[in-house]
């Protein structure tokens, strides 16, 4: 069948930069629900609409199609004694953001006293080329359509 709204698709995907350095892959297919449920960025859904099992594309998204620029605000540094022990390059905490929300930050560098820490996505400010092959294409269930996502193998657990 056509991958058209409330399908449930599965696909393998790659991305990369746009110089072609693999950014991350899926080591398992990904399940999602078609039709602007937010589950993959609108231009890849726009680039899946109509397509079928077995359709292969490469997809160059701009930073703003993608994770959006980097929003430096989020970007800070805390005294390294406001951690508890351990902190380490990578760790990730969640913590409020200039908004008021809880969000991720990871933890980029540190220097002597000093921790870096950044709340963007780790893809934020890059263009991204996404390739893509769709494994399987079905009708979605009305549950999956109630909950906004697929379920199963490849999809969301409960
Ligand atoms: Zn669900």
């Amino acid at each position: 069948m056509k991958i058209e709204k409330n399908c449930a698709v599965t696909l393998r995907y790659k991305v990369c930069d746009i110089a072609g350095k693999v950014l991350e892959q899926s080591s398992e297919p990904l399940a999602y629900l078609h039709g602007g449920y937010g589950n993959l960025f609108p231009k890849v859904e726009q680039a899946l609409e109509g397509k079928t099992s077995g359709y292969q594309t490469t997809l160059d998204l701009s930073t703003q199609d993608a994770f959006g620029e980097r929003d430096e605000s989020l970007a800070q540094v805390i005294q390294k004694s406001d951690f508890p022990p351990g902190v380490k390059v990578g760790g990730q905490l969640q913590a409020q953001g200039p908004d008021g929300r809880a969000r991720m930050f990871t933890v980029t560098k540190i220097k002597g006293q000093s921790v870096m820490l950044d709340g963007n996505h780790p893809l934020a400010g890059k263009a991204l080329r996404f390739s893509l092959t769709v494994t399987e294409v079905r009708a979605a269930t009305e549950e999956e359509i109630a909950h906004g996502h697929v379920h199963g193998a490849h999809g969301h657990h409960h």
